[in-house]
């Protein structure tokens, strides 16, 4: 089984709900263990400024899905949740359910970039990525701890009750 890493992210309609949900989703997909949920995060929206903030987590799993398979399923969780595509990017959204690392592979075709061409950049999917597997290494043989330590909090914190 292939180890995979997903960031999940809602700020709209109950986020944390959301986010918890999404959670149990993940622990049904289909030729896929569950492995561990990061805390949930609370976070900045990046891009435009005027939605609300973010509740994050990442979620770790072990799966004979091949990428596409996921990905396919971590759409669908998205569309259960009432997911709308608009055109504004980066704008609000119930959930959205990023595929951050697929073991070490490196795969870039017309749906799907992984690792997330975002993740270096992203204090919402590296502090919690870095929660669950502080020994990560990506598959440029990078450590996680040092891109880590080149990107700022930028108000995240963990979220409480
Ligand atoms: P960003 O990708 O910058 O975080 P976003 O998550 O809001 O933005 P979406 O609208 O969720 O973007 O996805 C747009 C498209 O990105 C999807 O249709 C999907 O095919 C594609 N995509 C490419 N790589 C990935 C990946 N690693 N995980 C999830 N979707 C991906
Ligand atoms: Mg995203
Ligand atoms: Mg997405």
């Amino acid at each position: 089984m292939i180890t995979v890493y997903i960031a999940i992210g809602s700020n709209l309609n109950h986020p944390v709900q959301q986010t918890q949900h999404a959670i149990e989703a993940l622990k049904t997909l289909p030729q896929s263990q569950f492995m561990q949920a990061s805390s949930l995060y609370s976070s900045t929206p990046m891009g435009p400024q005027d939605q609300p903030n973010y509740i994050n987590a990442v979620v770790e799993i072990k799966t004979d899905l091949s990428p596409l398979e996921l990905l396919n399923c971590t759409q669908s969780i998205e569309l259960e949740h009432g997911r709308v595509r608009k055109d504004e990017r980066w704008g609000p959204r119930t959930l959205d359910l990023d595929i951050i690392l697929y073991g070490q592979q490196t795969i870039d075709n017309e749906r799907l970039t992984v690792p997330h061409y975002g993740m270096k950049q992203r204090e919402f999917v590296l502090y919690p990525l870095a929660e669950i597997a502080p020994e990560l290494q990506l598959p440029d043989g990078v450590s996680l701890q040092s891109v880590l330590a080149t990107v700022p909090r930028n108000g995240l914190s963990i979220w409480r009750d």
